[in-house]
């Protein structure tokens, strides 16, 4: 079988064992929702299906709809996407659905080119959703296609160097017949069949076209640079409990860059070298002693690992910084990236 007959078999497959996700359309039903669709793209970015699925629902229940999404304050946005990291996406997606509805009528644009000019829709994404939502013949490529590319074709230039090779091999499958169900069903066979690892060649709907598996290099591919080694920062964050009622004192993170616009507590920056020069006293948020904790709070995000040492305070003066009191049981609910959540969390444990 050539290659470019990969689609027939894939797509009889796709109609067999399809995943069932919210945000898709059932084979024989209709199509799929652009919204959910463009809302599912933007979670999916960084984040796994299981994940993305425990917040969907939520999502659509309390964002309906685009009109929804763009009216309500990111500040909303922000607090439902808690959890899911990467905020620069939710703040994105807030950004696309008000340009959706100021300059698309509230109708998600239907081409990809279009797409694109929405904030926060890259190739990848743009691709997705023309294919998924509108049916357009768009080469849909995730790191699920890459794999299946770099074996379909045996390629073991390594990545990131293979990725224009293979984006190249991937749009010389995409057929006219079915596009959005053929890119979901190869980000399928991807995700479950051609795994990373040892592929499970056995009940692969694609194997006599498969260059790796009849070279018996499969599990070997698709190659990949050496990863370097993820740098470690420290820092200190000082928690202010107000004395008579236990509230805690957040401060709002700049607009713009990392976790932006989400709350925070106050702290100093988190550095790479030795922070014992950086006089944490002038980082409090008032000049009153802070205790430190025995054992620091760890995160680890995509290219560092943060190792917080965390002191903490009472006092019922307010402090001279911008912020505010929150009372503890409204945590849950408040815009705080999972660091801060922790480091709540051990505060409060003490
Ligand atoms: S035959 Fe194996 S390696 Fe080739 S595409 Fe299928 S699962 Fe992947």
């Amino acid at each position: 079988m050539p290659p470019s007959s990969i689609a027939a078999p894939l797509l009889a497959w796709y109609d067999a064992h399809q995943r069932v996700l919210p945000w898709r359309a059932r084979h024989g039903t209709a199509k799929a929702n652009p919204y959910y669709v463009l809302l599912s793209e933007f979670m999916l970015q960084q984040t796994t299906v299981a994940t993305v699925l425990g917040y969907f629902p939520r999502f659509i229940e309390r964002f309906p709809d685009v009109n929804a999404l763009a009216a309500s304050p990111l500040e909303d946005v922000l607090s439902l996407w808690a959890g899911l990291g990467y905020y620069a996406r939710a703040r994105n997606l807030h950004k696309a659905a008000v340009a959706v509805v100021e300059h698309h009528h509230g109708r998600i644009p239907n081409t990809e080119a279009l797409l694109r000019q929405l904030p926060g829709v890259g190739a990848y994404t743009a691709a997705a959703i023309a294919a998924i939502a509108f049916d357009e013949a768009a080469t849909v490529v995730d790191s699920n296609v890459e794999r299946v590319m770099a074996r379909l074709h045996n390629i073991d230039t390594p990545l990131p160097t293979a990725k224009k090779q293979l984006t190249q091999l991937a749009a010389t499958h995409t057929p006219q017949r079915r596009p959005g169900c053929y890119a979901q069903a190869l980000m399928d066979l991807g995700s479950r069949v051609c795994v990373s690892g040892v592929p499970r060649c056995g009940v692969c709907p694609i194997i006599t076209s498969c260059a790796a598996q009849a070279l018996g290099t499969a599990a070997t591919l698709p190659r990949k640079k050496p990863k370097t080694l993820r740098p470690t920062r420290h820092g200190t964050a000082f928690v202010l409990f107000r004395a008579h009622d236990d509230a805690v004192w957040l401060r709002p993170r700049p607009a713009s860059g990392m976790l932006g616009g989400m709350l925070e507590v106050p702290g100093t920056p988190w550095l790479e070298h030795d922070t014992a020069d950086m006089a944490p006293a002038a980082y409090m948020p008032m000049a009153i002693p802070f205790t430190p904790l025995n054992k620091p709070v760890e995160h680890i995000f995509s290219h560092f690992r943060a190792v917080i040492t965390v002191s903490t305070a009472r006092t019922d003066e307010i402090p001279p910084d911008a912020g505010a009191w929150y009372a503890l049981d409204t945590v849950p609910t408040l815009a705080l990236p999972t660091v801060m959540k922790k480091i709540l969390k051990r505060s409060i444990a003490l």
